[in-house]
């Protein structure tokens, strides 16, 4: 029987393939689905911190490609995260896994404010901590802001849960032959430019000596599997 890898781990899913269905907003199915897959990983006793986007509802890019000015725009984003992992808190806590939210941007009568030594004490008595508005600055995506928490955390490693079952020469979607890495290493994915996470997100990783886990989130119990060194997924170390 194998045994998890890791001890404490951060998960990050993106707005779409964690809480979206195909369309606009937070399909209640996926996000359970999603939140039973990140039970079956905190039965295991494995410490898990949470960072979701927002894309499912606002991208501040997208929105300001459209005319909005940047900033606007981005907090805007970052509040689609702080709806986002209410969402992920209430799916959890329905299942009975204890969770705590956390946003950057203090919002008190919804969650607690960032404060990193009161999550590292979420974690140690096994609840997941959401961690939710980024860096509550602009000019960032949810990337970044996974790293720096797993980074602060102690993370022993970066778990990125996508649409996709990691990461491949070219888009698998729209090239037959695209193939799929087992391992890449920072630099790697750095000087190649592989559309994998923000530059500064893996540099932070490489800094840290923080593994990247790429693996898809929508196929069921995979993120326990992952975990386990078992199934399909791209290492970046
Ligand atoms: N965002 C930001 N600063 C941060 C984190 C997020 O401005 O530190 C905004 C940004 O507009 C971003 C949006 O929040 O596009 C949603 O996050 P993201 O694009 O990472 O969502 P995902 O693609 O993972 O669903």
């Amino acid at each position: 029987m194998s045994a998890p890898r890791y001890k404490r781990v951060l998960l990050k899913v993106s707005g779409e393939a964690g809480l979206g269905g195909d369309s606009y907003g937070i399909d209640p199915k996926t996000v359970h689905a999603v939140c039973e897959d990140i039970a079956q990983v905190v039965h295991t006793g494995v410490e898990v911190c949470l960072v979701v986007g927002g894309g499912n509802i606002f991208r501040g890019k997208a929105l300001a490609e459209s005319g909005m000015e940047r900033a606007s725009a981005d907090y805007m984003g970052m509040l689609a995260t702080i709806m986002n992992a209410l969402a992920l808190q209430a799916a959890l806590e329905k299942i009975g896994v204890f969770t705590r939210v956390q946003s950057a941007i203090p919002m008190d009568a919804i969650c607690e404010p960032y404060i990193r030594r009161r999550a590292l004490r979420h974690l140690e008595k096994g609840r997941v901590v959401i961690f939710a508005a980024g860096l509550g600055a602009p000019f960032f995506t949810t990337d970044t802001p996974a790293a720096l928490r797993a980074a602060e955390m102690g993370c022993d490693a970066l778990f990125k849960g996508t649409s996709v079952d990691g990461v491949y020469t070219a888009d698998p979607k729209l090239d037959p032959n695209a193939k799929r890495y087992e391992t890449l290493s920072y630099h790697d994915v750095l000087s190649q430019d592989l559309k994998v996470m923000d530059a500064s997100a893996i540099s932070l990783m490489r800094d840290n000596k923080i593994p990247i886990v790429v693996f898809s989130i929508r196929e069921r119990g995979n993120f326990l599997k992952v975990l386990m060194g078992e199934g399909v997924y791209t290492t970046i170390a």
